[in-house]
C-alpha cells in the first residue's frame, strides 16, 4: 500500500471511531426529537477542532489540505452514523465554504471561510424556490442594485442548515427573465440580516437537519457581498454543484452501507420456519446483491473523486456516482425495510430511518433525470464507459 493509501485508510479509521462513538448512538434520538429537525450544533465545533471541517481546503484559508477523496472518505463514514448530521456538515462545507473558497474573490473567502472550517461560523446554500426546483433558470428572487447594496425582495424553500446559518449563499436574479442562467447572481448574506424571516419546515427524513422557508422583503445586502462575477456567479458555481454530485454519492454510500450492515445482523439473529432468516437463499442473494450494488458505487465514487483530484474530464463521471449512488441507497434501504419485517416499521428502528432519509439523494445536486440528461448529452459529444 502506497504512503498516500495508508494515510487515508488511517484517517477512515479515524472517522469511523468518531461516528461510532458521538454519531451512531446518537441517531435514532436526533432522527425523532422534532420533525423540524434539531441539529447537533456541537458537531460543527468537533469537526472544527478535529481539523475535518477544513479536509480539501487549501491552509491558506484555514484549510487542512487533502483532497476530493479524502473528503468522500469523511461523508461516507459521517453518514455511515447519521445521513441526516452529515447533511447539514456538506452543505456547509462542500457546497457554502466551497463556493465561498473557490468562486468568492480572495477578501471575501477570508472574511468567512477560516470561520467556517473552524466551525464557529454556519454556512447554506440557497437556490431553490417556489418555483425553482429543478429547473434552476426559474430563480426569481429579485436583488435590485441600489447605490452600495443590492435590496431582495422574495423567497427560497427547501434550504438545509438556513435556520440558523450565520451566512447564507443566496441565488439571486441581478437581471434578465426566469428562464435563462445568465442574469443569476450569489451573495453572501448574513443569516440575521434585516427584512430576512426563516421559517423552519417539517419534513419525513434527513431529520437531524433543519430545513428553512426564507423570506426576503426590502433585505439590504452590502455589494460587496458578491461571490463571482455580477450576472454569471451561479454560472461560475456550477463546478462546486458539479464536485458536490461525487461527495453526495460518497453520503449516499455510507447510508446504504448502514442499512447493508443492519440488514446482515438482523438476518442473522431473527429466526422464522426453524432457523435464521440468512439460511434461506432468497435472503443470501438479496444480501449478495446489495453488497454487489454498493461495490459498484464505491468503483464509481472514488474514481470520480481520484478523477477531480488530479484535475482530469470528471462531470460526467459526477454525474454517473451521483445517480448510481443515490438509486442504489434507495433500493438497498427498501430491501433492507422489507427484511426487517414489522419490527423494522417501528420507529426505534434504523431500518425505517435510512428508508426515509434516503430518497432526497436522488433530487439533491441536480435531479436523477437532469443526471440522464447530461450523461446521454456527454455520450453524444463521445463519452463513453
Ligand atoms: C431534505 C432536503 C434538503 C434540501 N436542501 C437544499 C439546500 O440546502 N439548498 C437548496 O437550494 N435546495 C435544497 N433542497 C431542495 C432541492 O434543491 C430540490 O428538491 C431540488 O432542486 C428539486 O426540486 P423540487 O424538489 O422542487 O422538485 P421538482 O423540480 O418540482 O421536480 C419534481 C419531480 O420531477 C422530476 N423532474 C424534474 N425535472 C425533470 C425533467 N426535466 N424531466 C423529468 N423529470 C423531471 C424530479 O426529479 C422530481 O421527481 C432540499 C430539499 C430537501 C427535501
Amino acid at each position: 500500500m502506497s504512503e498516500l493509501a495508508a494515510s487515508r485508510e488511517s484517517f477512515r479509521a479515524e472517522v469511523a471511531r468518531f461516528t461510532a462513538v458521538e454519531i451512531t448512538p446518537n441517531a435514532t434520538a436526533w432522527d425523532q426529537t422534532d420533525p423540524d429537525g434539531s441539529y447537533p450544533m456541537q458537531l460543527f465545533t468537533r469537526l472544527g477542532e478535529l481539523g475535518w471541517l477544513g479536509v480539501g481546503f487549501n491552509e491558506s484559508l484555514g484549510g487542512s489540505g487533502g483532497g476530493p477523496v479524502d473528503r468522500c472518505i469523511l461523508f461516507e463514514e459521517l453518514a455511515y452514523g447519521s445521513a441526516g448530521a452529515a447533511l447539514g456538515l456538506y452543505v456547509h462545507t462542500a457546497l457554502a465554504a466551497g463556493a465561498l473558497a473557490n468562486i468568492a474573490d480572495r477578501g471575501l473567502g477570508e472574511r468567512f471561510v477560516p470561520g467556517m472550517l473552524a466551525g464557529t461560523t454556519t454556512g447554506a446554500w440557497a437556490y431553490a424556490e417556489p418555483d425553482s426546483g429543478a429547473d434552476v433558470t426559474q430563480v426569481r428572487l429579485a436583488a435590485r442594485r441600489d447605490g452600495d447594496s443590492f435590496v431582495l425582495n422574495g423567497s427560497k424553500m427547501y434550504i438545509t442548515n438556513a435556520t440558523f446559518a450565520d451566512v447564507i449563499l443566496v441565488v439571486v436574479r441581478t437581471s434578465g427573465e426566469p428562464g435563462k442562467l445568465g442574469g443569476l447572481s450569489v451573495l453572501a448574506v448574513d443569516g440575521n440580516s434585516e427584512g430576512l424571516t426563516r421559517s423552519s419546515m417539517h419534513k419525513l427524513g434527513m431529520r437531524p437537519s433543519e430545513l428553512a422557508e426564507l423570506h426576503f422583503e426590502n433585505c439590504v445586502v452590502p455589494a460587496d457581498r458578491l461571490v463571482g462575477e455580477l450576472d454569471k456567479g451561479f454560472r461560475q458555481c456550477l463546478a462546486v454543484l458539479s464536485q458536490g454530485r461525487v461527495f453526495a454519492g460518497a453520503l449516499a454510500l455510507g447510508l446504504g452501507r448502514a442499512a447493508l450492515d443492519t440488514t446482515i445482523a438482523h438476518v442473522g439473529t431473527r429466526e422464522q420456519f426453524g432457523g435464521p432468516l440468512a439460511a434461506k437463499q432468497v435472503v443470501r442473494a438479496t444480501i449478495a446483491d446489495m453488497t454487489t450494488r454498493l461495490r459498484t458505487v464505491r468503483h464509481l465514487v472514488y474514481s470520480a473523486a481520484e478523477k477531480l483530484e488530479t484535475g482530469e474530464d470528471y462531470d460526467t463521471d459526477a454525474s454517473i456516482a451521483k445517480l448510481v449512488a443515490s438509486e442504489t441507497a434507495t433500493w438497498v434501504s427498501e430491501r433492507c425495510l422489507h427484511l426487517h419485517g414489522a419490527q423494522g416499521f417501528m420507529l426505534e428502528s434504523p431500518a425505517q430511518r435510512f428508508y426515509r432519509d434516503c430518497k432526497i439523494n436522488e433530487w439533491g445536486e441536480g435531479a436523477n433525470e437532469l443526471q440522464r440528461e447530461m450523461i446521454f448529452e456527454a455520450v453524444s459529444r463521445g463519452y463513453r464507459p
